[in-house]
């Protein structure tokens, strides 16, 4: 996470070598975290000789993490020399799978998109399949040298096994395997992670500050993510955040898993969509024009996912993100979620907690690709 590049866990006490190594991670860290900043500023900031910070900029410098980037004005003696990161040094791809669509993106250590894709492909178990997932990662990838690659995450709507397969997919009606179809098309070395659990990592980036965030997954199933503490919490059986059967309306609507009244039966997109030949935009289109029937399928909907986010603020008390397909058409709509929610709230809190998200379609990939930017920036 941007705003937490772990630093060795040793410490400063591991000795002369594991020092150099912490120094060179926070000088780089500071540098990240900076934009743009002076050897001074950065000497200061950080407590460091200016020689030591200087031998750091150096190296740095000479391995293509960071380059000189002007000068800033001094107030005596000669201009100070700016520095800043060499983003695209090392990049990373991400590659969602889902039913019918695969969205791949190469993401740079900034986190930026540099090149984003999505293509039609319905899932098949077949050569044919893997043979164009492949290429659409390739073209993501485009002219990227393979020592600048980190690694492809590819993003997976099923739940994973330990082992680093799948263990079963809905989505796909896929039952145990190794994956290896894949992580073998990729042309990188490669990752499985969960779509929700991805999404939510990417959601979490760059939220200067945060630690703590439950990402709640609103797309064809209900699922998502805790981060605790800056971490992906996931559960003795890698299965914890499966929101989307948690029970709201005992003996309710029956839900995909087999079980009756889970969050999913009342709150995945296609509860909206199916009314509208199974297009999310058109619903929203109809609520837009006032039509009666979407007014209340929205509002019934509403009612749902307030019951929801208020058991999960209650159980975990920290900010809660709305992604998926219907948390990108959230925003118009919050106050009145909002209002929903704090109607269920014990406490009197106005739901202030809640959130949309920032990315509508690609959240899962770029959380993919994270997958690999963040070790390699604790292992500078
Ligand atoms: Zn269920």
């Amino acid at each position: 996470m941007r705003n937490q590049i772990a630093l060795s866990e040793a410490g400063a006490q591991g000795g002369g070598l594991e020092l150099r190594r912490v120094n060179r991670n926070r000088v780089y860290r500071a540098v990240y975290e900076s934009g743009r900043v002076s050897q001074q500023e950065l000497a200061q900031r950080l407590g460091l000789s200016l020689p030591t910070v200087a031998q750091n900029l150096r190296s740095l410098c000479a391995e293509g993490l960071l380059r000189e980037d002007g000068s800033f004005a001094s107030t005596g003696g000669r201009p100070a020399k700016g520095v800043s990161c060499v983003l695209d040094a090392r990049l990373a791809l991400g590659v969602d799978v889902t039913r019918r669509h695969v969205s791949a993106v190469l993401v740079d250590l900034g986190g930026r998109i540099v090149r984003g894709l999505r293509r039609t492909l319905p899932y098949e178990d077949s050569p044919a399949y893997y043979e164009a997932f492949g290429a659409i990662a390739r073209e993501a990838a485009g002219e990227a040298e393979p020592e600048r690659l980190l690694g492809a995450g590819v993003s997976f709507p099923g739940i994973l096994s330990a082992g680093g397969g799948i263990r079963s997919s809905h989505v796909l009606s896929l039952g145990e395997s190794d994956g290896a179809p894949f992580l073998g098309a990729m042309p990188c070395r490669a990752l499985f992670c969960n779509d929700a659990s991805a999404a939510g990592r990417a959601e979490l980036w760059d939220r200067a500050g945060a630690q703590n965030v439950v990402y709640l997954s609103l797309s064809n199933s209900v699922g998502g993510a805790i981060l605790l503490g800056g971490r992906l919490y996931e559960g003795e059986s890698l299965r914890a955040a499966e929101f989307g059967h948690m029970t709201l309306v005992p003996g309710g609507k029956r839900c995909y898993c087999g079980k009756e009244g889970c969050l999913d039966a009342y709150c995945a997109a296609g509860v909206l969509s199916e009314p509208y030949g199974g297009d999310l935009s058109a619903f929203f289109a109809a609520l837009d024009r006032g039509e009666e029937k979407a007014a209340a399928l929205w509002g019934g909907y509403l009612d749902s996912l307030a019951c929801a986010v208020n058991s999960l603020h209650m159980a975990l008390d920290c900010t809660v993100v709305l992604g998926g397909y219907v948390g990108a058409y959230m925003t118009p709509y919050m106050d009145a979620l909002r209002a929903r929610a704090g109607a269920r709230d014990t406490f009197g809190g106005d739901g202030a907690y809640l959130e949309p998200c920032r990315y509508r379609r690609e959240a899962s990939a770029v959380g993919a690709a994270l997958l690999f930017v963040e070790p390699f920036l604790s292992s500078i």
